[in-house]
């Protein structure tokens, strides 16, 4: 396994694969590295002749009071996973080679509407910090294919649509959400959790998953699932940012006719800022 710094380093390491055509993978991440990460290398090996496996916590997508300096940082432990995982090629870019102006002065990237609600909303500059780092990795890496997980719903459209729109040359896949065996979505930001906070995280999962199933028997409407869902995760001790029924290709509110929906969640527990979803096919359109 390869262990580079520099774009230009990066370059030489995959230059003989690029030579014979052989496809090459990439997953980005900001490391912690969890059972998540690697459904998304599995998925990689399967797909592709060559994996890139970038770590980068990139200070762009952080808020000025939220978890940069705190976010969870266990490179040596990263390194042993992904060896295991048959990584070929590992990523550490240097916050100054991604901005040597500074974050503050780079030129961004903007994905209008589907990165300004719900998270984008609560989290303002968090897509623009993440459509902006993306788009410079697959810059750097150019992969044939990047993985990404559907854990980050929103995250997911919001590259796929950036991608889309900058014609950058690559093929995004989305792997499914893994969860620990009470339900609770694999995280990094789970190290955050008390006992006591991880005993009652699963209760989001659960919430989804009742929502779900009351919209697919077609026994409440989208308002009266999310009003009772929100409810009892207040009763559970969250606080709630949004739980919101959705059209699963662009996060618009359901229409008549919609048959493809997704239920995204943001919620806190104490300090930690956990999101889920879970996507549904209804049998009769939405009235
Ligand atoms: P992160 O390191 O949190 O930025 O995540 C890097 C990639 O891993 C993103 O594409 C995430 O969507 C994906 N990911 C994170 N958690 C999970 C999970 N539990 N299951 C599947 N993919 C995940």
């Amino acid at each position: 396994m390869e262990i580079v710094h520099e774009g230009s380093a990066l370059n030489e390491v995959l230059a003989p694969a690029r030579l014979k055509g052989d496809p090459i993978g990439f997953v980005p991440t900001m490391g912690n590295l969890h059972d998540g990460h690697l459904a998304l290398i599995g998925a990689a090996r399967e797909g592709t002749h060559l994996r890139v496996v970038s770590i980068f916590v990139n200070p762009f997508q952080f808020g000025p009071d939220e978890d940069f300096q705190r976010y969870p940082r266990t490179l040596e432990a990263d390194l042993d996973r992904l060896r295991e995982a048959g990584t070929d090629v590992v990523f550490l870019p240097r916050v100054e080679e991604l901005y040597p102006q500074g974050p503050e002065n780079v030129t961004r990237v903007d994905v209008p509407v589907i990165a300004e609600i719900l998270c984008g909303e609560f989290r303002p500059g968090f897509f623009r910090g993440v459509a902006t780092v993306v788009c410079m990795l697959l810059n750097i890496v150019r992969p044939d294919v990047a993985y990404f997980g559907e854990k980050d719903y929103q995250q997911l459209l919001v590259v796929g649509r950036m991608v889309a729109d900058l014609k950058v040359p690559v093929r995004i896949e989305s792997v499914p959400t893994v969860r620990d065996g009470n339900g609770l979505a694999l995280s990094s930001r789970n190290a955050y959790l008390s006992a006591r906070e991880r005993e009652r995280a699963p209760r989001l999962y659960q919430t989804l998953c009742r929502a779900r199933d009351a919209l697919a028997s077609g026994r409440e409407s989208c308002q009266e699932v999310e009003h009772a869902a929100a409810q009892s995760l207040v009763a559970d001790g969250f606080r709630v940012d949004y739980f919101t029924v959705r059209r699963a290709s662009d996060l618009n509110p359901p229409t008549p006719g919609d048959l493809e929906l997704v239920i995204l969640a943001a919620v806190w527990l104490g300090r930690t800022r956990l999101i889920d979803n879970v996507r549904l096919r209804l049998a009769l359109p939405v009235a």
